[in-house]
């Protein structure tokens, strides 16, 4: 039976409840989406104010659409790049790497891993140490031929498509689009900590997106969605929060305080 929190009542008890089950942790994994980094002014990509409402994900986001017109793609990375240079981290990034701090200061042998959907990177600017990227980050570019990745800002963009300084091969953002596979290595990552968890706070996303609910639903822990509208998936979670994710995760880290005195 999982506690469901839509209103003011009893928030105390249900923060309290979640305290607990984080300072009683051992390997934390906070499961972060979209809704993540709408707060920092990044709307959701399937949004109606999107990037994809603006860009048809068919003939700019997928892998096909790169191979077949690379120089075309290229104009939609660097506005997609334009566009996330002036964001930051928002609150809630920045409460999640107070809780990391706690944890350990707790527990120095405890872990606390993030898993992002997100290509935003803003877990790593905000400070978070563990961060696994499941769909890559719209930060660097990776060379499609010997793989080397470079800072995006080094890339020389005024020809497109930009090639590799190093095999002049072709460049790509290192997010995966559509039609391309995980990076392997992070979702092997990602799979083993959620099954290590003992205790899983999943933030801002709809569990719509591949692997998500795959990764999510192996875990054994206590588990916890913030989110700010239902998912199909709220029953499988021991407590379900319907607010904004800076909102909750400072109700999160007041309790964890409280707790820990
Ligand atoms: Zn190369």
């Amino acid at each position: 039976m999982s506690i469901i929190m839509d209103s003011i009542t009893d928030q105390n008890q249900i923060f309290d409840k979640i305290a607990q089950w984080s300072n009683n942790a051992q390997n934390i994994v906070v499961f972060t989406g979209a809704g993540m980094s709408t707060e920092s002014g990044i709307p959701d990509f399937r949004s109606p104010e999107g990037i994809w409402s603006k860009y048809n994900p068919m003939k700019y986001g997928t892998i096909e659409a790169f191979l077949s017109n690379s120089k075309k793609v290229w104009k939609f990375f660097l506005d997609l790049y334009k566009m996330s240079k002036d964001t930051r981290p928002n609150l809630g990034h920045q409460v999640l790497v107070k809780l990391e701090r706690m944890k350990h200061k707790q527990n120095p042998n405890a872990s606390f891993i993030v898993v992002t959907q997100n290509i935003d990177r803003f877990h790593q600017e905000a400070g978070s140490s563990n961060v696994i990227e499941l769909h890559g980050n719209g930060k660097e570019v990776i060379c499609l031929s010997c793989k080397r990745i470079y800072p995006f800002d080094s890339i020389d963009t005024r020809s497109l498509p930009p090639i590799c300084p190093h095999c002049s091969g072709l460049l790509k953002v290192n997010a995966i689009l559509f039609g391309e596979s995980l990076p392997l290595k992070a979702f092997q990552l990602a799979k083993q900590a959620v099954r290590n968890s003992d205790f899983l706070l999943v933030l801002g996303t709809s569990l719509e997106v591949y692997p998500a609910s795959s990764v999510i639903f192996s875990a054994q822990s206590k588990k916890v969605i913030v989110n700010l509208t239902n998912t199909a998936y709220d029953h499988e979670f021991d407590a379900v929060i319907h607010t904004r994710i800076s909102e909750a995760l400072e109700k999160v880290l007041l309790a964890v305080e409280r707790l820990s005195i």
